[in-house]
């Protein structure tokens, strides 16, 4: 059965990086028709940061990718916290020594950085094993002692000198490290928590994943990891691996990072994110108002295409068509411009049933309140095309909701004159005694009073729009005096003229 998992560690706000790998691993399950888990590796407690469990849990649920069993739903192969899974770890290394796969390490903290300070290149490995303080270095004895005494003491992988570890990654085919440049990396630290390294290799087999979606930045590690399932004798359970390709800078030039977000004036985490010692606030792309099914979409093509020119795709089509062999190797620009293309596209596929909650909310928020539910409909059906973000209805249709308090008097060319004034004044007398008050009527009429008055329909269009708008933008005019009504329009015209 495919089980896959996402395995994020609680350190912080979610990079667009992490939900996409959670979304391929979603999508793939999804397709398969598998399980999807979310396992916290939170091993580390130097890293821990309050909140960030809670905001992933939130993040992936906003994103519409909720695990199958999670810390908050366990399933049976719980727990899902790598923390509460400590007294399962001690075993495992143990049992590499006694095979001889790895050894107790007893150089105190200190000591390896008296190491590093005298050579900066310093790796614990084949190299210089024998002339630390391990089990490997000293007699039986020696090692027994230290440990009854209770000295700390780390476990490290013995990494084989001279050997090649190759594996097929479902991305990238086959791909082979040498042995000789890996350290000794450690798999126990001295406070009994394991690293990740040996975490993740006993935790995808207790929980019987079948495939590992990883981000490129953990392809290093895997020899470690290949050489664990083997040491353990799990090989036959391997699951199988994929490296994701990275995620780039809008410029190509390297890694996305959060820096590139703050600089360039876009988000990179997916939902704001509070830095609980900080406080500051790193904003996301779901209060910057994107529509999750438009970020989902964006990063589903991060990196995957399904062959043909499609780009809009709807989280069912993407189950649907989700496959590996279209995840490329090569890193994937990010392009915000693209992101926004993203969600203007999918603001217009949504319904108004969907929008009109935040359409509401966001005309309370200018004091705006008991607006007939039609007319909001009415309304967000004549400016949806224009919108990039919800939020954008505002600056859009802000003149459907109250009179102009100011127009862009420039735009009205060539120079007012008393004959526009007298325009108008007409004009309202004849829009007074229109009875069938829509678009089709007022148009026609509209332009063969310009042709009665034998000015130019240029030279009175602009103006009718700014009275009613307040500047050069919005829908079709008649659209828009159709909406406001017969006397609200008079209102207006009366309004404007000087
Ligand atoms: N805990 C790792 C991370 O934070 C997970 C890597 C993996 O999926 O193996 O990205």
């Amino acid at each position: 059965k495919v089980r896959v998992r996402f395995a994020p560690s609680p350190t912080g706000g979610l990079h667009l990086g992490g939900v996409r790998t959670a979304l391929f691993n979603f999508l793939f399950a999804r397709h398969h028709g598998g399980d999807f888990i979310l396992r916290i590796e939170d091993t580390d407690q130097t890293r821990f940061v309050p909140g960030a469990e809670e905001y992933i849990t939130e993040c992936l649920a906003w994103c519409g990718i909720a695990p199958d069993e999670s810390p908050n739903k366990p399933g049976a192969f719980g727990p899902y916290r790598q923390s509460e899974r400590k007294p399962s770890y001690r075993q495992y290394a143990e049992q590499l020594i006694r095979d001889g796969y790895a050894y107790y390490a007893f150089d105190t903290a200190e000591e390896l950085d008296e190491q590093r300070k005298s050579q900066p290149n310093f790796r614990y490995s084949h190299e210089n094993r024998m002339q630390l303080r391990n089990s490997l270095s000293l007699s039986p004895e020696e090692t027994q002692e230290l440990l009854a005494s209770g000295h700390p003491h780390t476990i490290r992988i013995k990494m084989p000198i001279g050997e090649t570890v190759s594996f097929e990654d479902m991305i990238r085919g086959r791909v082979a490290f040498e042995t000789n440049l890996v350290d000794d990396k450690v798999l126990l630290k001295a406070d009994g928590m394991p690293t990740y390294h040996l975490a993740v290799v006993v935790d995808d087999k207790a929980m019987e994943i079948s495939h590992i979606f990883r981000g490129e930045e953990w392809l290093p590690s895997a020899p470690v990891h290949i050489l664990l399932w083997e040491y353990l004798g799990w090989k036959s359970d391997m699951p199988q691996w994929a490296h994701l390709p990275l995620i780039l800078k809008p410029d190509g030039n390297g890694k996305l990072s959060k820096r590139d977000g703050d600089r360039l004036g876009f988000p990179v985490y997916a939902m704001n994110w509070a830095d609980p010692k900080t406080g500051d606030l790193t904003k996301g792309f779901r209060e910057m108002g994107f529509l999750p099914e438009a970020f989902i979409n964006m990063l589903a093509v991060l990196g995957w295409n399904d062959g043909t020119e499609q780009e809009l795709f709807s989280m069912d089509e993407l189950i649907a068509k989700f496959s590996v062999e279209r995840i490329s190797k090569a890193g994937a620009k990010f392009d915000f411009e693209k992101a926004k293309w993203f969600n203007h596209e999918w603001i217009k596929q949504t319904s108004d049933e969907e929008l009109l909650p935040k359409v509401t909310e966001i005309l309370s928020q200018h004091g705006i309140e008991k607006v007939d539910a039609a007319y909001q409909a009415k309304i967000l059906g004549l400016v949806k095309e224009r919108m990039t973000f919800v939020e954008d209805f505002w600056e859009q249709a802000s003149f459907f909701f109250k009179t102009p308090e100011a127009y862009d008097v420039d735009a009205v060319k060539p120079k007012w004159n008393a004959d526009k004034t007298a325009f108008f004044q007409h004009i309202s007398i004849v829009f007074a005694e229109v009875e069938d008050w829509n678009a089709a009527t007022l148009e026609p009429l509209f332009k063969e009073k310009i042709s009665e008055s034998g000015m130019k329909i240029g030279e009175l269009m602009m103006p009718f729009r700014i009275m009613l708008v307040g500047g050069k933008f919005g829908p079709d005019v008649f659209q828009i005096a159709e909406a406001l009504g017969k006397d609200e329009i008079i209102h207006r015209i009366a309004n404007a003229l000087p």
